[in-house]
């Protein structure tokens, strides 16, 4: 790894997530130390805010140790192998399981909207409204996932879904100012209410499996009993 670490990557130091790949960069790169030492001190700071549960932001595009997008990447050299004509089927093989959080047709989303425009990466003090696309569901509950593992509920501030408008991108209120820390942001769409509550376990439970093999909380596997699922990461720059 040469090049100098993501705020993804110092997030999760900062939180004490085994990465050697980052660690080692770390031990090599004065300019990389000090900026974790800058985002301990912003992670410090903001969890002694009260509040702090409203108050989040910032995004960054999908990481490729993400499960889902995996499959089709190891698909592909095989498919390429068998045939020419199936470069239409491939297509729509590579395309699909990006499901989860991306724009295909049918599908949920959640973004994070700063002037209008979907962003995955935010500074802190930049205001950012949370859109959704129910694709047909009604409800949607959002919960917010930080490199250290804690999940709140974003939205809505009841602790159980909420009703959504029609469309593919409906800005939800209130807005958020981004502080440090990037977060993984997750909705759960249905067609009816649901309480909050065990969705939120259900999302620990997979944080705690996504440790135990060794990976993020950021590369938790999402609960399927729950609805319909979306989610963005979003990365803070220090
Ligand atoms: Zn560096």
């Amino acid at each position: 790894m040469s090049e100098h670490l993501s705020p993804l990557a110092l997030d999760e130091l900062a939180v004490g997530d085994p990465n050697d790949a980052a660690k080692a960069h770390l031990d090599g790169c004065a300019s990389c130390r000090l900026k974790l030492d800058a985002v301990k001190a912003a992670a410090l700071q903001v969890r002694s805010m009260p509040g702090f549960e409203q108050t989040f932001a910032a995004l960054d595009t999908e990481r490729p140790a993400v499960a889902p997008p995996k499959k089709p990447r190891r698909l592909w050299p095989a498919l390429v192998a068998v045939a020419v004509p199936l470069a239409a089927a491939l297509v729509f093989l590579v395309m699909s399981p990006r499901d989860d959080g991306s724009r295909l047709k049918g599908a949920p989303t959640v973004e994070l909207l700063l002037k209008d425009q979907p962003v995955t990466t935010a500074r802190p003090g930049d205001t950012v409204t949370l859109a959704v696309g129910g694709a047909g569901k009604t409800h949607v509950l959002v919960l917010a996932v930080d490199a250290s593992g804690v999940v709140s509920r974003l939205w809505p501030q009841e602790p159980q879904s909420a009703p959504i408008g029609a469309g593919a991108r409906v800005s939800l209120s209130p807005s958020f100012d981004v502080t440090p820390g990037s977060l993984v942001l997750v909705g759960f769409f249905t067609d009816a209410s649901q309480p909050a509550a065990p969705v939120l376990s259900a999302v620990e439970a997979q944080i705690a499996i996504a440790r135990a093999a060794g990976r993020s909380p950021f590369q938790l596997e999402l609960p399927t009993t729950f609805g319909r699922t979306a989610r963005v990461t979003l990365e803070v720059a220090p």
